[in-house]
């Protein structure tokens, strides 16, 4: 009786029973599904519930999470994470990185790929920050030609037209194994 995918609306079980756990609700006679999962019966608190098959990730404070940067800003990031601890995730959820007090130029480009901790999760927002080693961009390109770029120290070169720029630039950048 576990494991059984159901429906939202689906009956799950009788209401004299169980009693309606996560993701369920009673219509006075039965419980049944408010989200598509797997039904779990929990037998000592006598509770029906669902698992959602797909719950939406959002990030942990303490997370390391990596995405695509939206917007650049003179003073943040917005990022849209992609993988959450290497996990991926379809989510597309937002997270802010301030960078005024990082002294750089171009700390990172829009649609830069960069890697964050993050922080706090403050009214549905999530900040983050990039200002560990290990943080920081993972994959950019030239912002003159948009040619590919490599690191020298701290900023970064363009193999086509040789320009050089600075980033905030990730221990991983250059790594092709980022997202392992
Ligand atoms: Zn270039």
């Amino acid at each position: 009786m576990t494991n059984q995918s159901k429906i939202p609306g689906e009956k799950i079980a009788a209401l004299e029973e169980y009693l309606p756990g996560n993701n369920t609700f009673d219509d006075g006679e039965v419980i049944r599904a408010t989200t598509i999962g797997s039904v779990q019966f929990d037998t000592n608190e006598r509770l029906a519930s669902i698992k959602s098959d797909n719950p939406t990730q959002i990030a942990k404070i303490g997370d390391i999470v990596i995405g695509v940067v939206e917007a650049n800003l003179p003073s943040m990031i917005a990022v849209s994470i992609k993988f959450i601890n290497g996990k991926k995730t379809k989510a597309n959820v937002e997270c802010i990185c301030v960078t005024r007090h990082l002294r750089k130029k171009n700390i990172a480009l829009a649609q830069d790929v960069v890697k964050a901790e993050i922080i706090s999760h403050i009214n549905g927002t999530l900040h983050g920050k990039i200002d560990s080693p290990e943080c920081g961009v993972l994959f950019t390109k030239c912002r003159k030609c948009f040619g590919t770029v490599v690191k020298m120290r701290d900023a970064v070169k363009c193999k086509d037209c040789t320009w050089i720029d600075d980033r905030k630039l990730s221990s991983d950048f250059g790594k092709s194994d980022f997202l392992e």
